[in-house]
């Protein structure tokens, strides 16, 4: 263990101080109440202004972030947060606002909103937007929230049931029971597609929707898609897009020419905002012209959202405009494609064929199983990969798969550094092949390598403790 990597209460030693103040020259203030103030003196750590500075710098540095390397985290749009993002959020006029400002002075803030409303239905081809949900799941729930409503509107209440594809990512059907509706599965097929055939018997007047997402969880296009929406309107219900991952359609397809009458998309991963341990997030909704009158009146958030995280938006799609954005998509297939075709004879690759912005592995072709040793897992790969500087993909989901691999590189990542992605991820495959016992123990050079996950997610523990 480095010096540093102790904890700054390991650091600290009585009587030291990071800053000295100048003697009070005012009179003292009055005394906090007994009733409210402290028993004993806070435990706080005791260090110098240079212990603090490389506490924090090296704490920073323990972290990984899209800042600091290949993040091909599947399904979650890990793309680059350009600076200028930050800088126009940061302009006093924006930054300074408080929501409680007359509207007299806060025009410039309901001008972005507006001018964003309008982006968005353009890229995805609806009617309206808002802007108040504060997340991906959060618009989902508020999306849902638009499709009861439409259907109690018209006095129909038999609706409690929504469909979501096997394939569908988590928050969907825990979205749809907070919203009190009933989960209904729909299989895939082979290819990884709904399988139309067995929709059909799923459609009846209980069917509030069906929630989809096009390319779906597995990166792949439902090219059916045009003949589901007819099926679902004809049935008397509506179609949700969950448009979380855009990025491969947008300027290309939109789901509003698809049939979509409800979506929601994440400015934390489409366009570009930063997230993860990283920011607040903001998941828009959109419908179609004749549910306009179904979105909440009430706000779903505290005052319309997190509007720093809208105008970082904003900026990024002003910064493409209309060409560039095009071509956000095109790349992102492309380095996805590019990926899978160049590791496919190392990884099992269970559906062939072109993939949209991510695919989808299922381990290792030779995990070096023999005798007693078994074989590497995906766990075993992605841990090793933290050892080469790379962020690990997406593992263990989409759960049509038991090693389920899912890789997303997103368009703002060169040539060089896919490359050296590929290398390394062969590289993995023939380390596995040889001696899956070095896998199992990996990482190897991470300031700790694999605590136990369940404790570690149940029981962790987050503050010091002086007994430790
Ligand atoms: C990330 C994601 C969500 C959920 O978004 P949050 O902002 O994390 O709530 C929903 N659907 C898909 C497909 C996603 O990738």
């Amino acid at each position: 263990m480095k010096y540093y990597d102790k904890l700054i209460f390991e650091l600290s030693k009585e009587g030291r101080c990071g800053y000295s103040l100048p003697v009070n020259k005012f009179p003292k203030a009055p005394e906090v109440p007994l009733q409210v103030a402290r028993e004993a003196p806070l435990l706080l750590p005791q260090v110098s202004e240079p212990d603090v500075v490389r506490h924090y710098t090296n704490l920073s540095q323990m972290n990984f972030g899209v800042d600091t390397g290949f993040y091909p985290l599947g399904s979650c749009t890990m793309k680059y947060n350009p600076k200028i993002n930050e800088e126009m959020a940061a302009l006093q006029g924006f930054a300074g606002l408080h929501p409680l400002m007359p509207a007299s002075v806060t025009q410039g803030a309901c001008k972005v909103y507006e001018e964003m409303n309008k982006a968005l239905a353009a890229i995805t081809g609806m009617h309206t937007f808002t802007l108040d949900p504060c997340a991906g799941a959060h618009g989902e729930l508020t999306g849902l929230m638009i499709m009861r409503t439409y259907h109690m509107n018209r006095g129909d209440f038999a609706r409690t049931k929504v469909i979501v594809p096997d394939s569908a990512h988590g928050t969907n059907p825990a979205s749809a029971a907070v919203c009190g509706l009933e989960v209904v599965e729909v299989k895939s097929l082979e290819n990884g597609r709904i399988d139309v055939e067995a929709l059909k018997p799923l459609l009846g007047p209980d069917i509030a929707g069906i929630m989809m997402t096009n390319p779906n969880t597995l990166g792949l296009f439902e090219t059916e898609i045009k003949t589901i929406a007819k099926l679902v309107h004809d049935a008397g219900g509506l179609l949700y897009y969950d448009g979380a991952n855009m990025n491969p359609l947008m300027g290309v397809v939109r789901p509003g020419d698809m049939g979509f009458d409800i979506m929601h998309l994440n400015l934390h991963k489409t366009f570009s905002t930063p997230h993860g341990g990283g920011g607040p997030g903001s998941g828009p909704v959109g419908v179609a012209k004749h549910l306009e009158g179904c979105i909440p009146g009430l706000r779903v958030s505290g005052f319309h959202g997190n509007f720093g995280v809208i105008l970082r938006a904003y900026a990024y799609i002003l910064a493409l405009g209309n060409q560039h954005l095009k071509e956000v998509g095109q790349h992102a297939v492309l380095s996805a494609n590019y990926i899978k075709e160049c590791l496919k004879d190392k990884y099992k690759l269970p559906i062939e064929g072109v993939c949209k912005h991510e695919f989808v592995f299922d381990g290792l072709i030779n995990d070096g199983a023999h005798d007693d040793v078994p074989g590497a897992t995906t766990l075993d790969v992605a841990k090793r990969l933290l050892d080469y500087g790379f962020h690990a993909p997406t593992i263990y989901f989409p759960l049509l798969f038991h090693q389920a691999l899912m890789i997303e590189p997103t368009e703002t990542e060169s040539k060089e550094t896919i490359d050296a992605f590929i290398e390394v991820m062969r590289k993995i495959a023939d380390e596995a092949a040889a001696d899956p016992m070095l896998l199992h123990e990996a990482p190897h050079c991470t300031p700790i390598s694999r605590p136990d996950e369940t404790t570690a997610a149940r029981n962790p523990i987050l503050k010091y403790q002086d007994t430790l």
